[in-house]
């Protein structure tokens, strides 16, 4: 059947809104402050799911802990992208029999992509009794009402239809900083890379209305944000589902528009949609940070075409002159996966050359996992787990002498950075970053959290630069 972009309707919100009144009157009516707890793992796109479960809760009554023993509900937010994820929450979601004991009637969510796997939903049934209530990222806009049910009939809730997902507007947002924001431009993704489990689990790609991505970026912009991260899987597909010829390129623009001082990230770039006009727009627009996280996974036309990444070495490569032509100081990140069901000793080598020829400025480096129901879950892999770890560990050491080298680089130059933290130590108390996203350690007065200034750095290692506050 042909794919129909839906939306839910803005009244539908409203009565989960209506919902989240109800549950209010119930549990914090009489004045006493009940309290949540929600536990996010995986990628940005969660963090940002988590801020409207977080919304969601506070429009129930609900304050925020940390601290499962002293909570009421919980929510875990899960990740599927690798089995590492998978185990830790099942782990840590088992051990919550303990704070159940401690709290009787303390309910237990579990949501986002593991639980929009069959079978994972299925574990969670038979073996996690301690779990009250279930679903998965299609069915977040309704998080309200299946508490509510759960709250009537005491039975637990298992809410994870296949689905190719929805837009959602309205939703309450709770954000967690008051200087950097996640916002999500699209969601879902089309590509089915064949080791990715994220296609069947969030559904379609679909896009965002600009005017509506525009509106948050305003209010973010008047709340004081100063560092804003536009999220999709792959933002470079945004707007062709929309077919209002409105592309990626086109809404950096209109948010780079929008008056005030303010710096604009994006993630995930996907390779084979990166065009010559984003890396132009990205070299216009003054707030627009040079840089870009563009995952190349493999260095091998072979690793990557059994990967149908969609693109080639030599094209990766070409991608990467023309984005640096236009911004010489771009700063350039990256994934790799290493030990992709039958990647050779040679292929493996393409990858450490490629990364030697682009030098990226740091490289998140992933061991392959097997995921259920993709095709490289049922291609042939004679390698084992010691092999994928040798070679983890030679990209590992080759990553880090690199980052560190263009690290050094830096010593000496005084740059423009936006001051997003404190550390809680002694000899750098604040947390900065610079326009291509480095870390850099500062010292200083916590009263400048939020503020750019200019920074000389000093020192540096392969995770972070150091420097002095010097006047503009
Ligand atoms: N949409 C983004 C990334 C999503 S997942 C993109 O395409 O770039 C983040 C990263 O996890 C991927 O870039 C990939 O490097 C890694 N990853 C995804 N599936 C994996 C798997 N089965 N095993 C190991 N790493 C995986
Ligand atoms: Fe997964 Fe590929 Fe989609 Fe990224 S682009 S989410 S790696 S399928």
């Amino acid at each position: 059947m042909a794919y129909v972009r839906k939306t839910i309707d803005i009244a539908k919100i409203k009565e989960q809104e209506a919902i989240c009144a109800e549950i209010f009157e119930r549990v914090a009516g009489d004045g006493q402050r009940p309290l949540a707890m929600v536990d996010t793992y995986g990628c940005q796109q969660n963090e940002a799911d988590s801020e409207k479960l977080r919304g969601y809760l506070a429009a129930m009554g609900y304050g925020f802990t940390q601290d499962e023993f002293q909570a009421d509900v919980i929510v875990v937010n899960t990740c599927a992208v690798r089995e590492h994820a998978e185990m830790r929450v099942l782990g840590n979601v088992g051990a919550l029999t303990h704070s159940k004991k401690a709290r009787p009637g303390q309910i237990i969510a579990v949501c986002g992509c593991m639980v929009q796997q069959e079978h994972m939903a299925e574990k969670i049934k038979k073996s996690y009794p301690v779990v009250d209530l279930v679903f998965g990222p299609h069915e977040l806009w309704r998080f309200p009402e299946l508490m509510k049910r759960f709250m009537d009939s005491h039975k637990r809730v298992f809410a994870t239809a296949r689905d190719d997902g929805a837009v959602a507007e309205g939703i309450p947002l709770r954000r967690d900083g008051k200087v950097k924001a996640w916002l999500s431009i699209m969601y879902g993704c089309n590509n089915y890379c064949t080791y990715c489990v994220v296609p069947y689990v969030r559904g379609r790609e679909r896009s965002r209305q600009p005017e509506d991505v525009v509106a948050e970026a305003r209010q973010l912009v008047a709340e004081g944000y100063k560092d804003i991260t536009l999220l999709g899987q792959n933002v470079n597909s945004y707007g062709k589902d929309l077919g209002i010829g409105v592309d990626f390129a086109d809404l950096l623009r209109m948010v780079n528009d929008i008056p005030g001082d303010f710096i604009i990230r994006f993630m995930t770039s996907h390779p084979k949609d990166a065009t010559e006009k984003l890396f132009k727009t990205m070299a216009e627009c003054s707030k627009c940070a040079h840089h870009i996280h563009l995952p190349v996974q493999a260095g091998s036309d072979r690793v990557l075409k059994a990967m149908n990444r969609s693109y080639n070495r030599e094209k990766y490569l070409s991608e990467i002159e023309t984005a640096r032509r236009y911004m010489p100081d771009l700063v350039l990140t990256t994934d790799i996966i290493v030990g992709f069901p039958g990647e050779t000793e040679e292929e493996f080598n393409e990858t450490l050359s490629l990364c030697e020829q682009v030098r990226y400025d740091a490289m998140f480096t992933f061991i392959y996992s097997k995921r259920v129901g993709t095709p490289a879950a049922k291609m042939p892999d004679p390698y084992t787990r010691a092999d994928k770890q040798k070679h983890f560990d030679r990209l590992m050491e080759l990553s880090n002498r690199i980052s560190g080298e263009k690290h050094a680089e830096y010593e000496g130059r005084t740059l423009r950075v936006l001051i997003d933290g404190e550390t809680g130590k002694d000899e750098y108390n604040l947390s900065s970053r610079t326009g291509g996203g480095r870390l850099v350690h500062l010292k200083g007065d916590p009263k400048l959290v939020g503020q750019f200034v200019q920074a000389k750095i000093t020192a540096s290692n392969t995770w972070a630069l150091y420097g002095e506050i010097v006047e503009e």
